[in-house]
């Protein structure tokens, strides 16, 4: 074992679960987060099962009262309810998700990884040290005074912004989708509802289609996390104004949520959605990146949170690796297993994204969905990565049958 820690740059999901791992593998960790907990993240605040399995993993308390259990997913296409159905059941994960605010949920995590044995420097924001592309070193600022350490692996879960893991050279594909999106809450009458709602085709009150998708989520305490976001396949994405956006959605979302100016209780807030791995380099001679910081969002459905937990955990194998191996070329054993868990996935989904792009493709699939709930609900299920094992070769026909439907579309 090394005695130098293993240093986690930022505390949301991915570097927390990063660290939880780390040290539940017996290595010294230090995280460094540069706010201080509880402190907020603009999210919509939903939990697919799949996180709820990580969370799980780590020994997370469902039982506190910040925690809203729910059994199923609502969408609406135009007026009328595309599909209501609960989580499927899985070999692994379980039949239920959850909304609980980011500022509950990562200080909670945050905790788990203390606990671990983790020492966690809050209002500390690292900088990296670089030399002809190498990291040498870190420096760790907190208030007035700065310390340099020289850690021998670090973790960066940095978030979309990237901003450390882009001083080290790591850029965006271009080509690849990113995601817009903007949250506010609002208090509601519904807000104990046991279904998380989405919106598959917004329209302005004018009753003209948006190019996005809107959501309002349920956190069980008289309020509800309502959202909308767009796709940068969306041609002209980069004109659409989201907060309007968002004003459009609260005001044509179903009634019975009771969306407001009176019932408002916050402005939307916006934030980027790096998605597909569309980050590169992940991995360098003493580093790897993790979570958003990685662009490791799910394109299918905007999902972060479990794929920063999973993320999170396959890089503290590698790093525990290359610690005993005392061979850093295992950090890259990192990159291999992204490869094999969510290649294909996320391949299809970047295909399914750039389909979708064009509203008239949009608009049939919803009208095939609202005529076949088989098919609507295989589609959730690929949405949400929660085919089985069982299942295998499932995703690509699901993508076949999409496909087939949405070929003779005109899409450029
Ligand atoms: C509007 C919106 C809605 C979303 N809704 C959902 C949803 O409902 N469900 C879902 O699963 N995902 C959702 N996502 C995506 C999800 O929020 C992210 O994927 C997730 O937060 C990624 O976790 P992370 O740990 O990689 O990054 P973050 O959660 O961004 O954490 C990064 C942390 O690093 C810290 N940090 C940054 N730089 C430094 C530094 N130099 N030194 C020290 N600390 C630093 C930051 O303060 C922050 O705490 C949504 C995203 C947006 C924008």
């Amino acid at each position: 074992m090394s005695d130098r820690p293993v240093l986690v740059i930022g505390g949301g999901p991915a570097g927390s679960a990063a660290a939880f791992w780390l040290a539940q593998k017996g290595h010294l960790v230090t995280l460094v987060e540069k706010k201080e907990y509880p402190r907020d993240k603009t999210c919509g605040d939903g939990l697919t099962p799949r996180a709820i399995w990580w969370l799980t993993e780590m020994g997370f308390d469902f039982s506190v009262q910040e925690f809203h259990r729910i059994t199923g997913l609502r969408s609406y296409a135009g007026d009328r309810i595309f599909v209501e159905m609960n989580w499927p059941q899985h070999s692994r994960y379980p039949d239920w998700g959850g909304v609980i605010r980011r500022r509950d949920l990562d200080s909670q995590v945050a905790d788990l990884a203390r606990k671990q044995g983790v020492d966690i420097l809050e209002k500390t924001e690292a900088t990296p040290v670089v030399e002809d592309g190498q990291l040498l070193a870190v420096d760790l600022t907190h208030g007035e005074e700065t310390e340099r350490v020289d850690p021998e692996y670090v973790v960066i879960a940095d978030g979309s912004l990237n901003r450390f893991g882009r001083e080290l050279g790591t850029v965006r594909r271009k080509d690849y989708p990113m995601g817009l999106a903007a949250r506010g809450y609002y208090r509601s009458p519904r807000s104990s509802d046991p279904f998380l709602e989405s919106q598959l085709d917004l329209r302005d009150d004018t009753g003209a289609t948006m190019p996005g998708y809107g959501w309002v989520f349920p956190l069980g305490d008289g309020t509800v996390n309502v959202g909308v976001g767009l796709l940068s396949t969306f041609k002209r994405w980069k004109h659409v104004n989201t907060t309007r956006m968002m004003a459009d959605y609260a005001r044509t979302a179903p009634r019975y949520w009771e969306l407001g100016e009176d019932s408002k209780i916050s402005e939307p807030v916006g934030g980027k959605l790096t998605m597909s791995f569309s980050k590169s380099p992940l991995v360098g001679p003493n580093w790897i990146t993790v979570g958003d910081a990685a662009g490791a969002i799910n394109p299918w459905n905007g999902e972060g949170i479990s794929y920063g937990y999973e993320t999170g955990h396959m890089a503290a194998e590698a790093v525990s690796d290359a610690i005993a191996f005392r061979d850093p070329a295992r950090l890259h054993g990192y990159t291999r297993r992204l490869d094999e868990e969510f290649g294909l996935y996320f391949k299809m989904a970047r295909v399914f994204v750039k389909l979708i792009g064009n509203p008239s493709v949009m608009r049939t699939l919803a009208h095939a969905g609202t005529h076949s709930r088989p098919l609507m609900e295989w589609t959730l299920k690929v949405m949400s990565n929660l085919l089985d094992e069982d299942e295998k070769g499932a995703g690509e026909r699901a993508y076949q049958t999409l496909a087939a439907l949405v070929r003779p579309l005109p899409v450029s």
